[in-house]
C-alpha cells in the first residue's frame, strides 16, 4: 500500500518502443504530496518518456503507475479525468491556437470538468491575474511572446485544480530574457505547496526549490538525492560526469 500522502507513485515501471528498444527499465519514484521532484539527465535518456507515462501520454508494458491511488494503466480509468487532475507543461506550449487566451483557460474546465461558462470564466480570469496576464485574455496565442504562452499554459492546466503538476522542459523554447518569468511562476506554485514533478535543466531552480533530484540515464533512475547531497556529493559516476558538464 503506498504512503497515504503519496500522489504520485511508479512501482517497477518497464517500458519499450517496439519490440525491442526498451526507453525505460525497472523505474520506481513515489513523490508525496508536496513534493517537488526534479529529473535531470542526458538527452535521450527517458524524462520525457518517464513524465508521459505518468499522464498516461504513454502506455507502459510492466509495472504500475499510480495517481493519488488510482492506478493509471487500469482500463477503466477515465483518462480525460486523469490528465486533468495532473497537469502537463510541455517545452512547445501546445495552446490551440484558434481560441483566445481565455478560451484556452475555460475549455477544459467546461468539456472536463463540468463548469459552466460563467464558472469557468472567474476561474480563469482569476488564474490570468495570478500569471500576471490579464490585458492578454483577448488575443490569441500567436500574438503572445513565448513566455506569455507558456504562462498561459500553465495557467490553464492549474485551471483544472490539479492534484499534481508536470513540465518537460518548461523553458528550454524560451529566449533567455523569458526563461525567469516562467520560473518565477513556478517557483510561486512551490510555495502553494504544489506537488510537481519537472524535467528541466535549469539547475538553479533545481537548487532552490527542489526536494530531490531524480538522475536518469540510458532508461534507469541512477541515483535520487536530496538537493545538497545531489549536486555537492552525487553518489555514481554517471551523474558526477553529467553534472561536470552542465554546471
Ligand atoms: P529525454 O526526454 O530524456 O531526452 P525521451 O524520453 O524523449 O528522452 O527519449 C528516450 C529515448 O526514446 C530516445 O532514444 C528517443 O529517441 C526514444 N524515443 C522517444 N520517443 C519515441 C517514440 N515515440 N518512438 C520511438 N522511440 C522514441
Ligand atoms: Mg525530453
Amino acid at each position: 500500500m503506498p504512503h497515504p500522502e503519496t500522489v504520485i507513485a511508479l512501482h517497477d515501471v518497464s517500458k519499450w518502443y517496439g519490440p525491442s528498444f526498451q526507453v525505460l527499465k525497472n523505474c520506481s519514484l513515489t513523490v508525496a504530496k508536496g513534493e517537488v521532484v526534479v529529473i535531470c539527465g542526458p538527452s535521450g535518456s527517458g524524462k520525457s518518456t518517464l513524465v508521459k507515462c505518468v499522464n498516461a501520454l504513454e502506455p507502459i508494458q510492466q509495472g504500475r503507475i499510480s495517481v493519488t491511488g488510482v492506478e493509471v494503466s487500469a482500463a477503466k480509468t477515465n483518462l480525460p479525468k486523469l490528465r486533468a487532475r495532473v497537469g502537463m507543461v510541455f517545452q512547445s506550449f501546445e495552446l490551440f491556437p484558434h481560441m483566445t487566451i481565455l478560451e484556452n483557460l475555460c475549455i477544459g474546465q467546461r468539456k472536463v470538468l463540468g463548469r459552466s461558462t460563467a464558472e469557468a470564466i472567474v476561474k480563469a480570469e482569476a488564474l490570468l491575474e495570478r500569471v500576471g496576464l490579464t490585458a492578454q485574455a483577448s488575443k490569441y496565442p500567436g500574438q503572445l511572446s513565448g513566455g506569455q504562452q507558456q504562462r498561459v499554459a500553465i495557467a490553464r492546466a492549474l485551471a483544472m485544480d490539479p492534484v499534481a503538476m508536470l513540465f518537460d522542459e518548461p523553458t528550454s523554447a524560451l529566449d533567455p530574457e523569458m526563461i525567469n518569468e516562467v520560473l518565477d511562476v513556478m517557483v510561486a506554485l512551490t510555495r502553494e505547496g504544489m506537488t510537481m514533478m519537472v524535467v528541466t535543466h535549469e539547475m538553479g531552480f533545481a537548487r532552490k526549490v527542489a526536494d530531490r533530484i531524480v538522475f536518469m540515464d540510458e532508461g534507469e533512475i541512477v541515483e535520487v538525492g536530496e538537493r545538497g547531497t545531489f549536486f555537492d556529493n552525487p553518489q555514481t559516476n554517471r551523474a558526477k560526469a553529467f553534472l561536470s558538464k552542465i554546471l
